[in-house]
């Protein structure tokens, strides 16, 4: 893999301040989104883009999609819709926070539809549209069992009783979001998929939307009108009973700062939790927990949890992970590869988001969405380029 001049030749964009690179597949992105979109044949496939893109950028990842092929997207917070009304003026954008207070206008303003989520949430902006004379669209959205967003059953009955409410905006889609969807044979995504199949009918007809990533995977039942694809666009694991069939679409290599030699019975790092057997090469590496690399991920009394890599040379980490950069152990590794300037992989071939994600006891969700400012971004593969 990476050559001992490597540096240079593996990463040709990188800027020589850069302490960490954090490089985005464009075209891997666009690759997931098809393949998704091909797992429901009979839906419209929408891009979730919230929280910057699970991380990777939606100033580049909404173009990207848009290219794919993708016409409607998702964020959490109108500013995000907004921003990705910027990124894709032709598609249509939906913000799942719901209708805060007051917001109905701006909604309107920047064309982005709210994804109502309670009577109240309904009552506000039927009643802003009544006052435009204008019915403008909205998503209704269910809640069928997760308890966060969304009208509760009784809500809908409510719901379906207020003829002038419902006719004063434009319904455009029902929704609803699967808890355990991640996890196939939970009893709940059945209880999910036939509480919205029942509520859905008493609302008037319009395009329905039950499936988030793993929900894809459920089968054609929970595919509906809409699918809305998240985290398994960005290559992380949404099926845990089958290989992960997404391309990988993020790799993060870090710069070694220096390299050094300690002696044996020296300590390493933030309260010596880690005192060196032998005589050991060590490597400063800049990517801390403020750049996204969780602090549980450094080493405690001798034991790593997290193997970065020089090229196909394994480096465990050694103590205590810092804000800045974390420390490893390249005794093993030619001094060649392991010498200052050069890169070190900690997400790429060897160790997948999930495999970071695990080590750290978490999930690839959260490794993706803590990415830090820090890293410099290097985008190939644009399809929207062309
Ligand atoms: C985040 C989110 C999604 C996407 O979920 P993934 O598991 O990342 O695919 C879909 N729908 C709603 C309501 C969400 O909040």
């Amino acid at each position: 893999m990476t050559a001992p001049d490597g540096m240079s030749v593996a990463f040709p964009h990188a800027d020589p301040a850069a302490p960490a690179l954090l490089t985005i597949d464009l075209a891997a992105l666009a690759d997931n989104y098809r393949t998704l979109a091909g797992r429901a044949p009979g839906a419209e496939c929408a891009a979730v883009v919230k929280a910057d893109a699970y991380g990777i950028g939606a100033d580049r990842a909404i173009p990207a999609l848009a290219a794919a092929g993708c016409r409607t997207f998702f964020t959490a917070t109108l500013d995000e819709g907004r921003r990705a009304r910027a990124s894709a003026p032709g598609a249509t954008v939906y913000a799942l926070d719901g209708l805060f207070p007051g917001t109905a206008p701006l909604h309107a303003e920047v064309k982005v539809r709210p994804v109502l989520g309670s009577v109240e949430e309904v009552q506000e902006w039927a009643a802003f549209c009544r006052s435009r004379s204008e019915a403008l669209p909205a998503a209704i959205h269910i809640d069928t069992g997760i308890n966060r967003l969304g009208l509760r059953p009784e809500a809908v009955e409510a719901l379906a009783g207020q003829k002038n409410l419902l006719a004063a905006f434009a319904p455009a889609l029902v929704m609803s979001h699967l808890a355990c969807a991640d996890q196939p044979c939970h009893p709940l995504n059945e209880r999910q998929r036939l509480a919205f199949e029942h509520l859905r009918t008493k609302l008037p007809a319009m395009p329905a939307s039950l499936a988030n990533s793993p929900g894809i995977f459920l089968g054609p039942l929970f595919h509906y009108d809409m699918v809305r694809a998240g985290v398994a666009l960005y290559g992380a694991r949404a099926v845990t009973d089958a290989p992960n069939p997404m391309k990988p679409v993020v790799a993060l290599h870090a710069r070694i700062a220096q390299v050094r030699t300690a002696a044996a019975g020296e300590a390493v790092g933030y309260g010596a939790s880690t005192t060196l057997a032998g005589e050991t090469r060590i490597a400063t590496v800049m990517a801390g927990y403020a750049d996204g690399i969780f602090r549980r991920l450094g080493a405690e009394s001798g034991e790593s949890r997290l193997t970065a890599f020089i090229g196909d040379h394994p480096a465990p980490v050694l103590g205590r992970v810092s804000m800045d950069m974390m420390t490893l152990d390249v005794t093993h590794v030619p001094e060649g590869i392991a010498r200052r300037g050069a890169f070190v992989e900690l997400i790429g071939p060897h160790t997948s988001i999930d495999e970071l994600a695990d080590r750290a006891g978490t999930i690839g969700y959260e490794v993706l969405t803590g990415f830090g400012r820090r890293y410099q971004r290097i985008y190939t593969g644009d399809p929207a380029a062309n």
